[in-house]
């Protein structure tokens, strides 16, 4: 093959993958809602492969969608010593992205706060999300797009049930408690294997996600690692935990307040 012929094949490869992502992101709109008409969105971009190709699928979306929305790219560096924003921001700058990079040193504060070796993610984050939703209303956002993807949505799931004694997961649209912010996640069909594949043909500069130092989070770990297997054996565990959490029985769990509004159902259409 030479090399004309080689290009042509990545670009149609690369549309492929394009078109199977904007397919998954189409689902979850038209499923869950997630934009309408006049919408100004925040993308938060954190430099990994996830938010590179919400942004870009965002953008795809919006230039053939009917609803007409707009689109600013956030960048937040939270002080990680060597953190290199400016490779981020020289591709926005070339892609013509609107966007702003924001600095606000989180980094001093976890270390501060936190004994060591303990794991700072879910400081780092809570205090990333305090800065992500004041930015977006000064930006004039009513909404907040984040990365997560299906397998996410998978991990926590199961986190949630072997854990935290609860069955949830990250919610595809979330309104803030103070009522100020809407968070949405167009990815939670999109598969990470497809996002990755994608993020590798379009050669995003990614930014590594371990300057912070921080321990990985030993339970997503095992959980991963358990998907993965099971998956080895079963190829569509993926798949059928996705269809699970859209598919509830709820007459069929042991949650009280759900048993007793299937009960009466039940007994409503009978009478
Ligand atoms: S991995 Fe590092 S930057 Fe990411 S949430 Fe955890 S502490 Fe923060």
């Amino acid at each position: 093959m030479n090399d004309v012929e080689r290009l042509e094949k990545d670009g149609h490869e690369e549309e492929g993958l394009e078109k199977k992502l904007l397919g998954h992101v189409g689902r979850a709109v038209a499923d869950f809602g997630l934009i309408a008409d006049g919408d100004r969105i925040m993308v938060a971009v954190s430099g990994g492969k996830d938010s590179y190709t919400m942004l870009h699928v965002l953008r795809a979306l919006q230039r053939k969608a009917p609803v007409k929305f707009s689109l600013v790219a956030v960048n937040l560096d939270q002080g990680h010593p060597g953190y290199p924003g400016h490779k981020l921001e020289a591709w926005l700058k070339a892609e013509g992205y609107e966007y702003r990079m924001l600095k606000e040193d989180t980094y001093s504060i976890v270390l501060e706060k936190l004994e060591p070796g303990v794991t700072q993610c879910s400081l780092c984050s809570r205090l990333r999300r305090g800065v992500l939703y004041n930015a977006a209303v000064s930006l004039g956002c009513n909404k907040i797009a984040l990365g997560h993807h299906r397998d996410d949505l998978i991990h926590t799931l199961l986190l949630n049930q072997l854990f935290a004694g609860t069955t949830a997961t990250m919610p595809p649209l979330l309104h803030s408690n103070d009522g100020r912010n809407t968070v949405i996640r167009p990815l939670v069909y999109a598969p990470e294997s497809l996002i990755a594949k994608f993020a590798e043909a379009k050669q995003f500069p990614i930014i590594p996600c371990d300057l912070c130092g921080s321990q990985e989070n030993l339970q997503r770990k095992k959980v991963k690692k358990l998907v993965d297997e099971l998956e080895r054996e079963h190829p569509f565990v993926r798949s059928s935990l996705m269809k699970a959490m859209g598919n509830l029985h709820t007459s069929h769990l042991l949650d009280t307040r759900l048993w007793q509004q299937a009960t009466e159902k039940k007994i409503d259409h009978a009478a």
